[in-house]
């Protein structure tokens, strides 16, 4: 089976729980805290690996001990790291997330060395040796995205990208991009559309349909809807699980999605088996 490569971001997750986010100039007491590997890139990779398809990485840290043990969790999860950068004199890429009570939470992302990759290494045949698919989030620099998504499409290596967090892209990536995956905020950025039911999620991806060729737009706890062929959409409800924490549903979701699809099953069975990924990572403690 051909590779997956993910061209992305890997962060150093410090994420901080209390009993409700603080609000504007409000200091909250904190009930716990962990370090967690992290990165849009770094979680779908892991969540493909994971899925049982190889993957190749490349995204960049710094030269310190956050970077190496970013390396080390790659490494650990059998991804090849091997071109992953690591930039002298500069910090790797982190976040800090709080997580609420009822499993909600918001972030701050220091790109770091992640600002700082290469874009110039796709136009190196080695990096595509037997890549079958890419994967792409909006953590990286646009002109990065963009290098590696014209040189996937010279080869006929389709193009996924998570446009997340919410990003306009570019008339030049968006005409490189295969498959779209959005959340509900990044589809209404996109799309213009509130979304705030399944029946929402379908319509803003079959608008979106009109601009990609496939369109997934999750809906979180409502499940997920998806649009081909300039509007055949269709509507998965999420499966009935007790939550425990919405962090990285996404990325397990969008690391499953593409792993299912290299391993040839249709669209509709992968959209399947990645709302199931996807639910029982938000029932878990992560
Ligand atoms: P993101 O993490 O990018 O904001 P979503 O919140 O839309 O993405 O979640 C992605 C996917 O995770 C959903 O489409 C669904 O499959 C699953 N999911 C998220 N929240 C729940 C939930 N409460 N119950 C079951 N599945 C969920």
């Amino acid at each position: 089976m051909s590779k997956l490569l993910v061209v992305g971001s890997l962060h150093y997750d410090i994420m901080v729980d209390a009993h409700h986010r603080p609000e504007k100039g409000e200091t909250v007491i904190g009930t716990g805290c962990s370090f967690k590997f992290g990165g849009k890139g770094g979680n779908q990779a892991v969540s493909a690996a994971q899925a049982g398809v190889e993957v190749v990485f490349c995204g960049a840290v710094g030269d310190d001990e956050h970077g190496k043990w970013l390396l080390e969790v790659l490494k650990k999860n059998h991804i090849d790291s091997q071109r992953v950068e690591i930039i002298a004199g500069v910090a790797s890429g982190m976040s800090v997330a709080t997580t609420d009570a009822e499993g909600d939470y918001g972030a701050v992302v220091l790109s770091n060395a992640n600002t700082r990759i290469d874009a110039a290494q796709f136009s190196n045949a080695g990096v595509w040796s037997n890549v079958g698919m890419l994967l792409l989030q909006n953590e990286l620099p646009e002109e990065v995205n963009l290098q590696a998504a014209k040189a996937a499409r010279q080869r006929g290596i389709p193009v996924c990208i998570n446009a997340a967090p919410a990003k306009l892209l570019s008339p030049a990536l968006q005409g490189c991009i295969d498959l779209l995956v959005v959340n509900a905020v990044e589809a209404r950025d996109m799309s213009g559309m509130t979304v705030e039911s399944l029946h929402d999620a379908a319509l803003a991806a079959k608008l979106l349909n009109k601009d990609y060729p496939t369109v997934i737009v999750t809906a979180g706890g409502l499940g997920v809807a998806y649009s081909e062929n300039k509007g055949n959409v269709q509507e998965i409800e999420a499966e009935r699980v007790e939550l425990v924490s919405t962090h990285g549903a996404g990325d397990c979701f969008m690391g499953t999605l593409c792993a299912s699809i290299m391993r040839g099953e249709t669209l509709s069975t992968s959209v399947i088996n990645a709302n199931k990924a996807a639910a029982l990572h938000v029932s878990r403690k992560h």
